[in-house]
């Protein structure tokens, strides 16, 4: 079969190494002769690939002993609840910046547990820029943000400064698209099926201070950040097989390095906008400083060629450029793992469409 250029939003393109790893392990995990899905996620061949993913996140990011790693499950969206869960008390405040579907679902949950002060939202404009030059209230329990919003295609490459308020960040879809200074966060949580492994798992990073700041009410054991970091991800049974990608594609992240990794990124997204800007049948939707090199969305200025161009792409092997049902238009993800080839076969069938409609 010829290649297939995946620009799915999530799941997502993962580096051939993981798939080609993880093929192998269904077959025969560790030379334990089982299944990796068959296997108990007590066995030391398994302890030892949660040990490994946990340590691989702390060495890419340069994590010291005062945060903790765990992998989670129920998605991203969970954290939605956990966070405000296990930092609110009654009467308690937490900031957050509403820059879409994804922090307004975050939003929506922490208003079940206290208060919410929006500081910041990009909703006038159907959330296509960053908010800037907002201030966080000194006595916000916590302030959230989003480093890159999925389905609108911004991305933040400057994070505000909180005043020690301290910084609760998801970055589901740009998570080791590039370096960031990871000291300046108190907890970072990404669901893994966006820039790290499949669907099933969640990466949860916490600072030790902040997770002594908890709530003092009683909150239901599996939703306790504490249980799951004095258990090591293991206190009911782990996503196995999720953790297990994630452990390979996190080896892959660290031999080519994130700043290596930024460079690639870039290179592709300066790519695709060139051709964006150039090109007269497509507009970018996204204010240029704010544009995210994760998620590129565009959209054609006759509405009528869109179901057009993507036949026409998928004629020619390049899947998942529909945009998010809730914004039409068309997306690009490029994230770590799509090579630049894949980006360079987009760029001419945009041309090609173009001069077809001359
Ligand atoms: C996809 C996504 C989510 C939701 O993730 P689930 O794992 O499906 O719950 C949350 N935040 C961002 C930024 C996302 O891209």
């Amino acid at each position: 079969m010829s290649k297939v250029h995946n620009f799915s939003a999530g799941p997502a393109i993962l580096p051939q190494s993981a798939i080609d790893a993880s093929v192998a392990a269904l077959q025969n995990f560790a030379g334990t002769g089982l299944s990796l899905i068959e296997v108990s996620h007590r066995s030391k061949e398994y302890e030892a690939v949660v040990a490994e993913a946990t340590q691989l996140v702390k060495d890419i990011l340069k994590l010291d002993d005062n945060y903790a790693v765990v992998f989670l499950q129920g998605g991203a969206s969970l954290q939605f609840d956990m966070i405000p869960m296990n930092w609110l008390n009654d009467g308690d405040t937490a900031a957050y910046t509403n820059t879409g579907v994804w922090a307004s679902r975050a939003i929506k949950e922490a208003k079940l547990f206290g208060n919410v002060n929006v500081v910041a939202s990009s909703e006038d404009k159907n959330f296509s820029y960053l908010p800037k030059g907002y201030s966080i209230p000194k006595d916000a329990k916590y302030f959230h943000c989003t480093s890159n919003n999925t389905i609108y295609g911004t991305e933040m490459f400057n994070f505000p400064e909180t005043n020690g308020v301290p910084l609760v960040c998801d970055m589901s879809s740009d998570i080791f698209s590039r370096p960031f200074d990871a000291s300046k966060f108190d907890m970072i949580y990404a669901g893994a099926q966006k820039n790290m492994g499949p669907a099933g798992t969640t990466l949860v990073i916490i600072k030790k201070s902040f997770l002594e700041t908890r709530v003092t009410k009683k909150i239901p054991t599996m939703l306790d950040y504490a249980v799951h970091i004095e258990n090591g991800s293991m206190y009911n049974t782990p996503s196995v097989f999720a953790i297990f990608v994630c452990m390979h594609t996190l080896r892959w992240i660290k031999a080519i390095g994130l700043e290596a990794m930024e460079s690639r990124n870039t290179a592709k997204a300066n790519l695709l906008y060139t051709e964006i800007d150039r090109n007269t049948l497509f507009t970018g939707t996204v204010a240029k400083e704010d544009r995210s090199r994760m998620n590129v969305n565009f959209i054609l200025n006759n509405v009528e060629f869109e179901a057009e161009f993507l036949k026409f792409c998928e004629a020619k092997n390049l899947v998942g450029l529909k945009g998010h049902r809730s914004v039409g238009g068309l997306r690009a993800s490029l994230y770590n793992a799509l090579d630049i080839e894949s980006v360079q076969v987009l760029v001419d069938a945009m041309q090609e469409f173009e001069a077809s409609k001359k």
